[in-house]
């Protein structure tokens, strides 16, 4: 007899399994399909955030960052050692374990949510049926009352510059790399390149990053991205604005590759390269003809502000369709597509999602930047509060960035926040968790905050706002 459940999700990424966890907890029977398999061949639910991307990176950055400051962050707490080493293997080995705990863990929520886990490829048919074609090739046909789609994405590979997987490599392979390469290119100055290219700068390899773009860091705040070209050039990265790669030839065990910039056609030969040039989504034999399924002209699941399709009773959340490609999106999406299942009226705040960078420093945002505010027109009162001036960022050694708040300048409601430097990406998530509730920069500068902290640069930087600030100089006066 065929199975039918409530709820089929194709997909464990930090889409499909967090929607498949609540849906359980609301009491709808739930399937979750998943085909990612781990090294040793083993079912490895969590998808790209959890085998591949948010964790491991962090894993590495934050390893990599200890070496760093070992190496040459520890002599001014007058602390002296010599001979730091790092031990590659250890440090990959150390990421992988984190991996598996993490997927292991999801396996584990499953069960104790009464999840029916499935291993295999999910394909939707017409009439909310959908395919498993297990490991072993056999296939199943399930029912669905309500089917989310959950795919996500993968690396977008470019013809200039194909992966190898041991010269030229994508972000997964950059996640592995048992010995720092001497030369490093990026391609590809995104988040993922940033991060990635950090990483083994800081383990001593020489980075260069190439980027087609003549603008760095497009979405950032301009005062944002500027203060982070300055910073990460300082620490070493070579980012090379307005270079388009447009051809590559792995020679052994290097690889030769051609860019054009302002001056003309140029060569640089790498021990490593890699190729960070975006994501795309993933829709591989994901539909049938006759699903009633379409895609957008991008090649993404089409669906309205609640993530429903064209078909009744089929959502698609995350990396496979339109919105920020991010884990907390493609969580969100989950549990907003599961509440109105069950008939709630869940809606999800698109305009406050943080975008995180995990560079050193950090840089987050949330809300819109200020040359956005300028081009719709809006006038905007702005607070800045650099990190030089904090107490607790200089007991730690760590003054570089700035926190800026943009409020409007007729209602003081907080449009913006934007930071970088340490913690960044917590103390934004202040300013979202304000801004959610239609804080103004006034109600911030009411608050009390904790003595001394990192977050008493976001009180200073929205009462500069209104040139309230205590410990700077206010550019605006009262
Ligand atoms: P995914 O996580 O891609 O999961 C989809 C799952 O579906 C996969 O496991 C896949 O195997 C499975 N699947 C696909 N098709 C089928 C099918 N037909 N049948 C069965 N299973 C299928 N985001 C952040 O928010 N913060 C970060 O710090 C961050 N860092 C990143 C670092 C890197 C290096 C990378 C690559 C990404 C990073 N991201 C980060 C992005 C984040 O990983 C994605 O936005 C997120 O994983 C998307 O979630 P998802 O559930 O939509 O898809
Ligand atoms: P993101 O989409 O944030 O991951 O960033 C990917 C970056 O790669 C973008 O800024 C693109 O401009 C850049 N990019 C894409 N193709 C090329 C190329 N051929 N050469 C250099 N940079 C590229």
């Amino acid at each position: 007899m065929t199975q039918k459940f409530d709820v089929v999700v194709i997909g464990a990424g930090p889409g499909g399994y967090v929607a498949a966890i609540k849906a359980a907890q609301l009491g709808l029977s739930t399937a979750c399909i998943e085909k990612y398999t781990d090294k040793e061949g083993k079912l490895a639910l969590g998808g790209t955030c959890l085998n591949v991307g948010c964790i491991p990176s962090k894993a590495l950055l934050d390893s990599s960052w200890k070496f760093h400051e070992a190496q040459d962050g520890f002599a001014i707490h007058g602390i002296n050692h010599a001979g730091v080493t790092m031990d590659v293997p250890a440090m990959v080995g150390r990421k992988a374990n984190i991996v598996k705990g993490l997927t292991s863990g999801v396996a584990t929520l499953f069960k104790a949510n009464g999840v029916t886990s499935l291993q295999g490829h999910g394909k939707l048919l017409a009439g909310k049926k959908v395919e498993i074609t297990k490991p072993d090739g056999s296939t199943e046909i399930i029912e669905a009352e309500n089917v989310i789609l959950a795919p996500g994405s993968r690396p977008i590979d470019i013809p200039p510059a194909p992966v190898d997987n041991n010269v030229i490599v994508d972000s997964t392979g950059a996640l592995e790399f048992q010995a720092v390469p001497k030369r490093l290119g990026v391609i590809g100055a995104g988040v993922i390149g940033l991060e990635l290219g950090s990483v083994w700068s800081r383990l001593g390899a020489e980075v260069t990053v190439l980027e087609a773009l003549d603008t760095f860091l497009l979405a950032a705040d301009t005062a944002v991205s500027k203060e982070a070209l300055k910073t990460l050039t300082k620490q070493g990265l070579d980012i090379k604005l307005g270079a388009r790669v447009t051809g590559s030839k792995v020679n052994g065990e290097e690889v030769v590759v051609n860019y054009t910039d302002k001056d003309g056609e140029k060569t640089i030969t790498f021990d490593k390269l890699i190729v960070a040039v975006g994501r795309r989504p993933v829709t591989t034999d994901l539909l049938a003809a006759d699903s009633g399924v379409s895609l957008d002209e991008r090649g993404y699941v089409h669906v309205d502000d609640h993530c429903a399709t064209s078909v009744p009773g089929v959502y698609a959340i995350g990396d496979v369709v339109r919105g920020m490609m991010l884990a907390h999106k493609a969580s969100e999406e989950g549990i907003m597509v599961v509440e109105r299942i069950k008939g709630h009226k869940t809606q999800m705040n698109y305009d406050l999602i943080p975008s995180v960078i995990y560079t050193h420093p950090e840089i987050a945002w949330v809300g819109k930047n200020e040359q956005q505010l300028k081009a719709e027109g809006v006038e905007v009162n702005v607070g800045t509060f650099p990190f030089a001036a904090s107490g607790r960022a200089m007991a730690a050694n760590d003054t570089g960035g700035f926190v800026k708040v943009i409020a409007d300048a007729k209602t003081d409601r907080v449009l913006g926040v934007h930071v970088i430097g340490p913690s960044a990406a917590e103390l934004v998530q202040q300013g979202a968790i304000g801004m959610e509730f239609g804080t103004s920069a006034e109600d911030l500068g009411m608050m009390v905050f904790s003595h001394p902290t990192l977050s008493e640069a976001l009180h200073e930087a929205a009462l500069a706002v209104n040139g309230g600030a205590i410990h700077i100089a206010n550019r605006k006066k009262r």
